[in-house]
Formats: C-alpha cells, structure tokens, sequence
C-alpha cells in the first residue's frame, strides 16, 4: 500500500468483531466504543486488516492536498460555466428559429 494512504472505518459497516484489531501486527486498532478506530500514528500501511473484515468496513482514503482541492474546483466551476454557456447559446438558437418560422 502507499504510505501516503490513510485507512479510515466505516461506522455504518463496523460489527465490532476484533478480527482487525487481532490481525493488526502493530497493535494500531482498538474497539473504545464497540466499533473499530484505527491509530494512524501507529499503522503501517500493511492492508492486513482490509483483508480480513468481512464487512468490507475498512477503506482506504488518499489524502487530497489544498492545491488539488483547488485544482479539482476550479476545474469543475469552469466547465459548468461552459455547460451554461452552451445550453444558453441554444436556447438562443431554439429562440431565433421560432422568430423565423413566424
Ligand atoms: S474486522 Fe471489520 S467488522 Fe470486524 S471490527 Fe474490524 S472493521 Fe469492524
Ligand atoms: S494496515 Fe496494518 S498496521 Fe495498519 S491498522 Fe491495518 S493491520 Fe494494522
């Protein structure tokens, strides 16, 4: 896995059956509240618990920077801009033709 991944538990899958917590080699995951947490400061990045949850609960997360962030709304804002632009231009085209067929 990349070190830059950070594994995150859905609460909304979590059974709470410690087979995580059993298979973690660094001793990263505990159960507080019934439900698994993961250390980060501790994890590896091994994967061993991703494979063993039979809930699927464990995911991996990248970590997006600001830049990106920014990057990926910017990009976003400029094509919906265009999207509008182009529906606007045919509405003006649709506009005209009825002009026209009266
Ligand atoms: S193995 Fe999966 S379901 Fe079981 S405690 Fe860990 S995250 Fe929860
Ligand atoms: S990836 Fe490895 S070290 Fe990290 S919590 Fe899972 S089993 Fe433990």
């Amino acid at each position: 896995m990349k070190d830059d991944l950070v594994l995150r538990v859905r609460k909304d899958l979590c059974l709470g059956c410690g087979l995580c917590a059993e298979s973690c080699p660094r001793q990263a995951i505990s159960l507080p509240s019934g439900q698994a947490q993961i250390d980060q400061n501790r994890c590896n990045r091994c994967g061993l618990c991703l494979d063993v949850c039979p809930q699927g609960a464990i995911t991996e997360l990248t970590p997006v920077s600001r830049r990106e962030l920014q990057a990926a709304v910017t990009g976003l804002k400029d094509r919906t801009e265009d999207i509008l632009a182009r529906i606007e231009r045919l509405k003006g085209n649709s506009d005209r033709a009825k002009q026209d067929e009266r």
